[in-house]
């Protein structure tokens, strides 16, 4: 814990941690140490941390990287941090983001974005760590933490940790508790782990999963030892190969990735297949529907009366005033983007051609996946990101350009599946490259067993 303290002072330039809590880690630390003296070790103890400023943790600022919640600090802690602090994890921060998690180069946070640490040949351009878990890949990844907590509603884990050369995991859908992270798109959003080796991913998810009765959605089942799973035999495993994931234009270097972490697969005893994921072309723009659908309802309840920023009001102002003053100083321009498009998409003359089209879709995307599940296939090989880390500023005028960014990675989220993104190459001027593998639900443990196989 001091050693990473001593690090994230003298890392201040990569902006990874956005606020510190050195006290509570150190008291973290020393229960940990207690604990260990009387040997009651649980599987984390005395592992430190960053948490995502998107999860909710008692007494701390958390701002999901907001102006509208500046200064909010809850009164409670959630599920999954504090899943992580019961087995003895102690948290040295909270790391930034992107805006209420919507982006992907970390750019649209308040606090200003974090960097990668690493960089193209001997250039000196700062590159995006990705986003929207730009803070916490940046800080794993520069070895300021352990592993670091992400949420990954269409990309978020797995697109940074590609980025930066290191493993992100998202779970199935229920796996891990909402209760307590800030809502972006609920049918969507997972919290999973950012961790160095697939080992670490393996320990540190099976400790955040559990099931909660606070979140509706979190699922009833036994959380199995991940960490036992990690055989590395992965022998009469089929997996599929998705032709509609070989874009046009895609760099070279993806391809080649590709081609090698096939082999690489193949050699292990893996049977490599061909496969047809139908409705992939129509993810984005499905996605791109449904996240700003719901992240329009949910970003409601930022009023100026019950979290964080209130705008000063004028001499004759009502409520309304209030709300509109609020809401247009504590949103960033993304955000309110994603408010204008939802509640357009979810307005009566345009709910059906919009909102339950892209739901219609969704249904299909997830059938294809079914689909080649039936057929035997365990797992599914594809890119992890279309293009290495790309400059700081480069994407910020474009949405679209920025939205592209996740096109191998949303569907897992409409389909609801696990998804781990790996490293496993750099590109012709040294940065990482990283793969994804999407598994059948609920088999993370298998899922990760295949990726041991990959690192
Ligand atoms: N980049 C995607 C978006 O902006 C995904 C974000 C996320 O997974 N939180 O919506």
């Amino acid at each position: 814990t001091e050693a990473c303290l001593n690090a994230i002072e003298g890392a201040d330039a990569l902006g990874a941690f956005v606020h510190h809590t050195p006290n509570l880690a150190r008291d973290q630390a020393k229960a940990a140490d207690a604990r260990l003296a009387k040997g009651d070790a649980p599987s984390m103890c005395g592992i430190p941390l960053g948490i995502k400023d998107l999860f909710c943790t008692k007494g701390v600022p958390s701002q999901a990287a907001s102006g509208i919640l500046s200064g909010f600090k809850p009164e409670y802690e959630s599920t999954v941090s504090q899943n992580l602090f019961d087995a003895g994890s102690v948290m040295l921060g909270k790391l930034n983001m992107d805006e209420f998690a919507m982006g992907s180069s970390n750019e649209t946070s308040v606090y200003g974005n974090a960097v990668n640490p690493w960089r193209r040949g001997n250039e000196e351009t700062a590159l995006t760590p990705g986003g929207s878990s730009g803070g916490s890949a940046s800080a794993v990844a520069a070895d300021l933490c352990l592993g670091a907590t992400g949420t990954d509603t269409g990309g978020s884990i797995r697109q940074p940790a590609a980025f930066v050369g290191i493993t992100g995991i998202k779970p199935t859908y229920g796996r891990c508790s909402r209760w307590g992270i800030v809502a972006f798109a609920s049918s969507l959003d997972q919290a999973g782990p950012m961790t160095k080796t697939v080992r670490d991913a393996a320990i540190m998810l099976e400790t955040m999963c559990s099931h909660d009765p606070k979140d509706s959605t979190s699922a009833d089942l036994a959380v199995p030892d991940f960490e036992a799973m990690l055989t590395g035999d992965i022998r009469g495993k089929t997996i599929g190969i998705p032709k509609e994931y070989r874009m046009d234009g895609m760099p070279d270097e993806i391809e080649t990735l590709w081609a090698q972490g096939k082999d690489m697969l193949a050699d292990a005893g893996a049977k490599i297949v061909d496969i047809s994921l139908p409705h992939t072309k129509y993810a984005l723009p499905a996605y791109y529907v449904i996240a700003p659908a719901e992240a329009s309802s949910n970003l409601a309840r930022y009023d100026g009366v019950r979290y964080g920023h209130r705008a000063q009001m004028a001499q004759g102002d009502g409520i309304t005033e209030m709300y509109e003053k609020t809401r247009a100083e504590g949103f960033g321009a993304e955000v309110k983007r994603r408010v204008m498009i939802g509640t357009y998409v979810l307005s009566a003359g345009f709910y059906d051609a919009y909102y339950n089209r892209a739901r219609r879709v969704r249904a299909l995307i997830k059938r294809d996946f079914e689909e080649v599940f039936d057929q035997g296939v365990d797992a599914v090989l594809t890119p992890a990101t279309p293009s290495a880390a790309f400059e700081l500023g480069r994407e910020t005028s474009d949405p679209v350009e920025m939205y592209l960014n996740d096109v191998f990675t949303v569907t897992v989220n409409l389909a609801g599946l696990p998804g781990i993104a790996v490293p496993t190459g750099l590109d012709k001027q040294g940065l990482p490259l990283g793969l994804q593998l999407i598994g059948r639900p609920w088999e993370e443990g298998d899922l990760l067993n295949t990726a041991y196989a990959l690192e």
